[in-house]
This record gives C-alpha cells, structure tokens and sequence, in this order.
C-alpha cells in the first residue's frame, strides 16, 4: 500500500475567514494575507490514487481546483448542514462532463436520503446514494473508513480513517460520546473542530480551542490539529496570534487549507 494521506482542502466554520459580513482582526487579516484565509471544511482521503471527499463545502470547487484535484472517486457527507455539504451541486457538471456513465457513491447521515433527493433533484441519475451507519468498516484497500458518532445537535458523524497510522477527523461536534472516546485513544491524530476561541457560544454543538486541546490530552492523541476554526466571535484571533499562542504547546497545531498528513 503506497501513499495514503488525507488533505484539508479547507479549514473554516460556517461564515468562512473573511466572513463577507465581517471587519474584525482575524477578517481584517485574511484579506491582507491570502494564507491567512479559510474556505469551508473539506478533506480529501487519496489512496492508490482514489479520491475520497470528505464533505463537499460550499467552497468545493475553489478547493478542487486549487489543489488539482481531477477525480474523485467516493463521498462520505459528516452532517447535512450548508457549510458541509452545498458543495455537492458542483459534482453535476463533472459527473456529466468528464466521470460518464459512473454512478458517485455518496454516503449520507442514516435518514438523510430525502433531504438530498429533494434538495439535489438534477443529481439523482449521477449518483449512487447509500447511507452511513455508526461502526461499520467501509474498506478501500487497506484503509478504513468508519463512522463515528459526534455530538452536533443533528444525526452527525465524525470519520476515523486506519490506514498505517489512524486519523480522526471530527470538524463538527462538541465534547465526543463515550463510546467514541474509547474508539479514540491512543490515536495518531485527532483533526478537531475548534470553532470558536475564548467563549464557546454553541457549547452543545461545537467546540474551542481550548476545549479541542483539551480533548486531544484526553484521548492521548499523538497530534491534535485544529479545525473548523472560525477565529471571529467574542475574541477574534488572527492567525499569528494563534500560531505564537500554539508554540508553546506540545503536539498541537492549528490547519490551514492545503495541510496534508500522510498515514502510510
Ligand atoms: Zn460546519
Ligand atoms: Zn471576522
Ligand atoms: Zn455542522
């Protein structure tokens, strides 16, 4: 098995950094800095040159683009909210154009068939709609792909990925369920969502900074990488802020899109 690794196309909570409505410092930041900027939250798994998508954000096809990514082979949907899986509608025109006569796998949260039917009516013929289920191992060579439960307020998941090292990538959720937990520790890396910093103003839904780091220690992850960041709210922090504020700490890092971590 050669060359696993998955890639966050993009890193940003909902509002995107700049958010178009915001002027704070973390906004102000971005659009003088373009590194500094966060499209919404996307991973690529590729293995054997498959193409796994993590969530289809409404910035997908920047993402696609920008990282050269011309194929893609399965879709995994974490939850049914805008900034996950908008994104989707943008597959029509390569599903159509370029991948002919293959149906896409896209796996949905259990229950969400519907949703997508009628939200996506023109994709029906293009695609091979299946739902997730919690615990199931879904295999693509030798990697894993299995649904965790999260705790986000709607049927959400979170996907740990057991290639030669194992991955956890939750970019939405608030403090994990038991079960998930113990399906957690030890892991290699724990890719976290850490939407707000300072106050956590949807603490039954998401997660702080403070908070994610917190988590990492606690399922003793190898490297905790923070995501979903939306860096604006109560304390808006900019990028170089977080990252001299990260320096001090042992094993934490915060994404920025276009981050890879390889796994095998
Ligand atoms: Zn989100
Ligand atoms: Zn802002
Ligand atoms: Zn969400």
């Amino acid at each position: 098995m050669a060359g696993v690794e998955i890639k966050l196309l993009g890193t940003g909570a909902g509002p995107g950094v700049p958010a178009f409505f915001c002027e704070c410092a973390a906004c102000r930041e971005a659009r003088t800095n373009p590194s500094a900027a966060r499209t919404r939250s996307t991973a690529l798994l590729t293995m054997d040159d498959k193409g796994v998508l993590i969530d289809a954000s409404p910035d997908l096809r920047v993402q696609l683009c920008r990282e050269g990514i011309q194929d893609i082979h399965t879709v995994f949907l974490t939850h049914w909210h805008h900034d996950h899986f908008a994104g989707l509608g943008e597959l029509e025109y390569y599903l159509r154009l370029k991948d002919k006569g293959r149906r896409l796998p896209i796996y949905l949260p259990p229950g969400y068939t519907g949703e997508f039917t009628s939200t996506f009516c023109r994709l029906i013929d293009v695609v091979d709609l299946r739902e997730w289920e919690y615990g199931r191992r879904y295999d693509f060579g030798m990697t894993s792909v299995i649904l965790l439960r999260a705790n986000h307020g709607i049927e959400t998941g979170g996907v740990l990925i057991e290639a030669g090292k194992k991955l956890a990538y939750f970019p939405d959720t608030s403090w994990l369920p038991e079960e998930t937990l113990l399906s957690l520790q030890g892991i290699d890396y724990l890719v976290c969502d850490a939407t707000f910093y300072g106050e956590n103003w949807y603490p039954d839904t998401h997660m702080s900074v403070a908070e994610a780091i917190e988590l990492g220690k606690r399922v003793g992850a190898g490297q905790t990488i923070l995501t979903h960041l939306s860096m604006h709210y109560s304390s808006p922090v900019t990028v170089e802020e977080l990252n001299r504020e990260l320096a001090g700490l042992d094993g934490v890092l915060a994404s920025y899109d276009g981050l890879k971590v390889e796994l095998y």
